[in-house]
């Protein structure tokens, strides 16, 4: 059995203690990955913060190249990293493209493109003000070392959201991937380190615990955290105590609000990948959705065509479009969500019940008779099942989209593209789509309010907040 090696200084790294990775389809044992020591976080952040100074003087335009070479080493090495993405996270390869099932392959497709979209961007010096006594100019300084934390869900595209906006503006990185999917991430920085100077990006492994160590070193100087709430609160006080800037993007659950005269079956795929995108354990994926009592039959009946004719299994078998729950603990949580509901008198629709044999399967679900305040309508699944609420009201569908802590995503659902507007400007939400659901894009910013976070990622926006202002001031 392969032990994979950490990637610290342009040199892999082992440790004494290492641990399994799982296939979620099989049971089967992948690799395994070493537990890093609290003495390897402190050495890998050491040649982090070694490399910085002469990483962050190299001409911007030196780096922008740079980031090109990797965005290539990323789509050579795409079949094999992609496969790593397939055995151990689970979603199945499906095929390339933006259009296509959204798989593996198209996971190191997004990697691939938010590599040279942040490669081509600049940060510009402003020019804040001027007169003839001064000129007062805001720059953009990297921060230093930047510490990743990153989840498994979409283990190789989060963790590229997080390193290389970082790179690019010319902060060095620590990551820590989730031990659920660690061996497809070293695998990743792997390939992209071996382009880079040593020290640019490292990466040290194994459970939460080093994820703490990360975080609380008083060596690091901003940290981008994707993943729950509750260890996105205990980062920030990691944090507060450095006083060091974090980027938190945690969990959701978006209310999807489907409007009186909507086209249901216009919209019904649409609707479908917005909720069950890689079995629903994404960020910004539809976790509640709201009809208007006049469409609520025919949606549901859209929606469980689909659900009841998508493929399931070993996502390494082409032509499979869903795979399965990546780890038991969110397994366990789908479960008893579903068992919650069925105990409140709900109606299953379609799935339910868990399947047999080996792999974290679990059927594509859909649920209605439940109202606000079920638990499978206010805790956020993060797997492949769907409450469908039905509304009268459109201001009571409203509220009920507001009435959690939840802030990530929402979506408005109508043939009419002002009333859909009305709506979405009314709703608590980082973003809020229309007639689209997690439709993220490597130019436009993304991020949560409320208990899903703060700071943003992507575009312009996204680079700047791996920067920090300084302001030269001249007097004239
Ligand atoms: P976590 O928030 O625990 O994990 C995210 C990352 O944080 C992982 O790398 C994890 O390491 C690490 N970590 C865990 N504890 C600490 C700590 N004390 N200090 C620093 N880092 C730490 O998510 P879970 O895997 O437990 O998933 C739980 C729930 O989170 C899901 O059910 C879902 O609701 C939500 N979630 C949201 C995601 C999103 O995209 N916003 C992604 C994943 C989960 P390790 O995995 O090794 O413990």
């Amino acid at each position: 059995m392969k032990t994979y090696l950490n990637f610290v200084n342009g040199q892999p790294v082992g440790s004494e203690q290492t641990f399994e990775s799982r296939n979620p389809a099989t049971g089967e044992v992948l690799g395994r990955a070493p537990i890093s020591t609290a003495a390897q976080v402190k050495s890998a952040i050491a040649a982090a913060r070694a490399a910085q100074p002469a990483w962050a003087a190299r001409p911007d335009a030196e780096r922008k190249a740079l980031m090109m070479k990797l965005a290539e080493a990323i789509k050579q090495n795409a079949p094999y990293l992609a496969e790593w993405v397939t055995r151990e996270q689970g979603k199945p390869l499906g095929g390339l493209g933006p259009d296509q099932v959204p798989g593996a392959r198209f996971e190191l497709w997004g990697c691939e493109v938010w590599t040279q979209v942040p490669a081509s961007l600049d940060l510009p010096v402003d020019v804040v003000f001027e007169d003839d006594t001064r000129r007062d100019e805001m720059h953009r300084q990297p921060f230093g070392v930047v510490a990743a934390i990153a989840p498994w869900n979409w283990p190789l595209l989060i963790a590229i959201w997080q390193m290389i906006p970082s790179i690019r503006a010319g902060n060095t990185v620590v990551i820590k991937p989730s031990e659920y999917t660690t061996i497809g991430t070293l695998e990743l920085v792997r390939v992209i380190g071996e382009l880079l100077p040593p020290g640019v990006v490292n990466t040290v492994s194994g459970p939460g615990e080093v994820g703490s160590w990360l975080a609380g070193d008083s060596g690091i100087d901003k940290i981008m955290f994707t993943g729950s709430t509750s260890t996105g609160k205990k980062i920030a006080e990691a944090a507060a105590r450095n006083m060091v800037p974090t980027t938190m993007e945690l969990g959701g659950n978006d209310a999807a609000i489907v409007l009186p005269g909507a086209d249901p079956k216009a919209m019904a795929m649409g609707l479908f990948w917005g909720a069950f995108i890689n079995m629903g354990q994404t960020c910004a994926a539809a976790k509640r959705l709201y009809v208007h009592e006049s469409l609520f039959d025919q949606t549901v009946a859209a929606l469980k065509e689909l659900a009841t004719a998508m493929p399931m299994g070993n996502g390494m078998d082409e032509g499979m479009v869903m795979g399965p729950i990546q780890n038991r603990m969110q397994y366990d949580k789908v479960v008893d969500l579903v068992e919650s509901a069925k105990q409140a008198g709900a109606t299953i629709v379609c799935g339910g019940k868990p399947k047999d044999g080996p792999g974290n399967f679990y059927p594509l679900t859909l649920v209605t008779g439940l109202e606000d305040g079920a638990r499978l309508v206010d805790e956020e699944q993060f797997g492949p099942v769907l409450p469908i609420i039905k509304y009268s009201n459109v201001d009571d569908a409203v509220a009920s989209a507001n009435r959690l802590r939840a802030g990530l995503g929402a979506s408005v659902w109508s043939t009419d593209i002002e009333a859909a507007r009305a709506v979405a400007s009314r709703i608590q939400a980082g973003t809020v789509w229309i007639n689209q659901h997690g439709m993220i894009h490597p130019m436009v910013p993304f991020g949560g309010i409320k208990g899903s976070g703060y700071g943003v990622e992507f575009g312009v926006d996204g680079l700047k907040a791996v920067t920090q202002p300084q302001v030269i001031s001249l007097k004239k």
